[in-house]
């Protein structure tokens, strides 16, 4: 079968892998050369680690580790510990993109994968083959992965988002040299308001190198992203203000879009696959998705080895096992936040307030929000993690505008 999987970040790079190991003849295209860089927080959590593990791609042994970490609002903040779970060891490794997306996309390339650089633009099914414009010249192929981040060209050339209804956020991060006493996500305050749905952080990487950001929750409307910068600067300001960070010299800086929730976008359709970002898969609660990234690539690649292009079924019907419950989940509490900013305030003080004196509440939402739930096991906070999952698809089956996860 030939496959041409459409950009090489975690999510296109680990199925053109997958899929030359199986004996395809597979085209890994990116509109970079590699090494690229690629905006991001750096942080490879654990469920990423366990699947790059269980296929086989080794990460440098010195890399920086990053577990338990504080959660801050307004003057507050608990503890969120990290623990060892059902097929994952509790922690993540903050790597820089440029280093992991490169290790992963040579590893392709070590498999059989062939890669080049170019830029997709139509993407068209006629007859059994799929005709891909690439840099200019028409291509056949039997199956097309779009691989290809938030703003996925391949979705776009099939007809598989709905821009009005796709939930967009907006991150910016910046590198950093100096150090932290904490690894640390904030909910953001502007003045007395509360940027909902908002978050800064700050990820040590090791060697006097930090990772700092701000991720806002946008939804559809774009526009909304402006001032980005200046509410990084301000936050910047404030951790070097509280003596949380000190920094050296000047910083580099990086935005880009995050595509959450599963919302808007169809995943399959005629033989064309959507994984990673260009699926809708990030976090909507803290913007984590190279281990969704890394998830759906496996299914998609098994779903690709069994069904060639007729498995768009089997892929939906995987990727909702996979992500609907939690992704469902996140989307209804942005929609709560940005509709009630207020009360939302009040139950982000009130649950970290009362999660600096009891472990298990502090636990339970570092289990929830970091999607560990399905593979906390036993400990502490697990059943408080899941009973905030069951609350959370209990609203979301009264919203009338719940997302449609079979789109
Ligand atoms: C500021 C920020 C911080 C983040 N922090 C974290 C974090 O700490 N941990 C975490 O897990 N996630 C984080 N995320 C999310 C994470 O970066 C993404 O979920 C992840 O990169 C998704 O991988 P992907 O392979 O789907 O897409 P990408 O990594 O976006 O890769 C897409 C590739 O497609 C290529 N491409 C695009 N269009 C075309 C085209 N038309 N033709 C050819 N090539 C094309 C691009 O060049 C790119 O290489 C963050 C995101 C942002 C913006």
């Amino acid at each position: 079968m030939r496959v041409l999987v459409v950009g090489a970040g975690p999510a296109g790079s680990l199925t053109a892998l997958l899929l030359a190991r199986c004996g395809h003849e597979v085209v890994l295209v990116d509109r970079s050369t590699f090494p690229r860089d690629k905006a991001c927080g750096d942080v490879v959590g654990p469920l990423a680690l366990s699947v790059l593990e269980r296929v086989g791609v080794p990460l440098p042994g010195d890399a920086h580790r990053i577990g338990s970490m504080w959660l801050g609002f307004d003057g507050d903040e608990m503890l969120m510990p990290a623990r060892p779970g059902l097929g994952h060891r509790g922690y993540g490794l903050t790597i820089r993109r440029k280093d992991f997306d490169d290790i992963l996309y040579r590893q392709a390339i070590s498999e059989g994968a062939e890669s080049r650089v170019g830029v997709v633009g139509a993407v068209q099914r006629r007859g059994n083959r799929l005709r891909v414009h690439l840099d200019g010249v028409d291509e056949g192929f039997d199956v097309v992965v779009g691989a290809d981040g938030a703003n996925s060209a391949v979705a776009r050339a099939m007809g598989m988002v709905d821009p009005d209804r796709v939930l967009f956020g907006f991150a910016l991060r910046r590198h950093v040299s100096g150090s932290t006493r904490t690894d640390r996500v904030d909910l953001l305050l502007e003045g007395r308001e509360m940027v909902t749905p908002g978050y800064g952080w700050v990820f040590d990487q090791g060697s006097d190198q930090l990772n700092l950001g701000i991720g806002v929750g946008v939804g559809a409307q774009r526009a909304r992203a402006k001032g980005a910068r200046e509410l990084l600067d301000r936050y910047e300001q404030d951790l070097v203000d509280r003596n949380i960070i000190t920094t050296v010299g000047t910083h580099q800086e990086m935005g880009g879009w995050l595509k959450m929730g599963l919302v808007g976008t169809r995943v399959a359709a005629e033989g064309v696959y959507l994984v990673g970002d260009a699926a809708g898969l990030v976090n909507p609660l803290q913007g984590e998705g190279i281990a969704a990234a890394l998830t759906s690539a496996s299914l998609c690649a098994a779903v690709i080895d069994r069904w060639g292009a007729n498995g768009d079924a089997a892929y939906r019907r995987a990727i909702d096992q996979h992500f609907r419950e939690f992704l469902t989940t996140g989307y209804t509490i942005q929609r709560v936040a940005l509709g009630h900013p207020k009360a939302t305030r009040v139950a982000m003080r009130s649950l970290v307030r009362l999660g600096r004196r009891s472990e298990r509440l502090a636990s339970g939402w570092g289990i929830f929000w970091n999607d560990l739930t399905a593979y906390s096991g036993r400990q502490p906070g697990a059943r408080a993690a899941k009973l905030a999952l069951g609350l959370g698809q209990g609203v979301t089956s009264l919203t009338p505008a719940r997302p449609s996860w079979r789109d």
